[in-house]
């Protein structure tokens, strides 16, 4: 199933070109006082509603795609992990420009020696927000990922068991300043991580390792891979982050991005479409 966010906080289940309207699924979400738990509370409870959210789809009521107002399918993940250099096709590139290496001899190591990093949770807005140019006298780039929504709590989770600990997969941009400080900083400003159109459920895409995708930016293409040849793949960045992480339901892996890595500015659309999941279409503005 494809379950979206849209207009306020409703939730629904993607249907062709229409959202199915089952909120009221979602009513009996255990409510917490403070201190809140570190995990999304609709993701952590998702395996339990899906019967019910698929039961309801039929006589739900029905909007178009088009008509709605997508928001960020994941509402509260603890943390949002990020793979950098990920696809060797793309650390060849950061090897071979300064604008993206910035003589920075750790921007150009391979993954297993320089490991994962964070992004801020206050950079994550979904598919009806827009990317905002933090820093315009910098270089910013667009870097299309596959997003992978963690299920539930994992701790030194083996590659070959980690596809049992995911939720679901959604297009990610994992938006970029170009320079020489930490990635988390580069990588952290408001609106530079995108989640959407929505969350497709794991029992939809049984193997998330062949999987083509594109990112055209004004109608032009400038990525176009496929995920097999992540180098890590999707197993092996949960077995790697949760030897160092405890994940939580909700958490977002960002697996990385492959080559042809290059600016936007305001004015630019940025067009994404994932085998299995769909397509987003993200505005860069001022
Ligand atoms: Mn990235």
């Amino acid at each position: 199933m494809k379950i979206c966010r849209f207009d306020g906080g409703r939730i629904g289940c993607v249907d062709g070109d229409e959202v199915a309207d089952v909120t009221d699924c979602f009513a009996k979400l255990p409510s917490f006082s403070y201190p809140f738990p570190q995990h999304d509370l609709m993701v952590a409870e998702l395996p339990n509603l899906l019967a019910a959210v698929r039961s309801a789809v039929p006589s739900a009521p029905r909007r178009r795609v088009s008509e709605v107002k997508l928001e960020v399918p994941v509402a509260n993940p603890g943390k949002i992990i990020a793979a950098p250099v990920n696809y060797k096709k793309h650390l060849d590139e950061v090897r071979e420009q300064a604008d993206l290496h910035h003589g920075n001899e750790a921007h150009m190591r391979q993954i297993r020696e320089i490991g994962l990093f964070l992004k801020a949770n206050s950079s994550l807005i979904g598919p009806a927000e827009a990317v905002r140019i933090g820093m315009p006298d910098r270089r910013n780039d667009h870097e299309i990922e596959l997003a992978v929504v963690i299920g539930k709590t994992a701790k030194n989770v083996s590659a070959s068991d980690a596809l049992n600990y995911v939720a679901g997969y959604s297009i990610a941009f994992d938006m970029t300043v170009r320079g020489p400080e930490d990635r988390s900083f580069r990588k952290s400003l408001d609106t530079y991580s995108v989640l959407g159109p929505w969350l497709v459920t794991a029992d939809e895409i049984p193997d998330p390792s062949n999987l083509g995708f594109e990112l055209k930016v004004n109608g032009e293409t400038r990525q176009k891979a496929n995920t097999r040849d992540l180098v890590l793949g999707v197993g092996e960045l949960i077995e790697f982050a949760s030897s160092f992480y405890t994940l939580h339901p909700g958490d977002l892996i960002f697996t990385g991005t492959p080559e042809g890595v290059a600016p936007v500015v305001a004015g630019d659309r940025m067009d994404a479409t994932f085998d299995g999941i769909g397509a987003m279409s993200i505005e860069v503005l001022a």
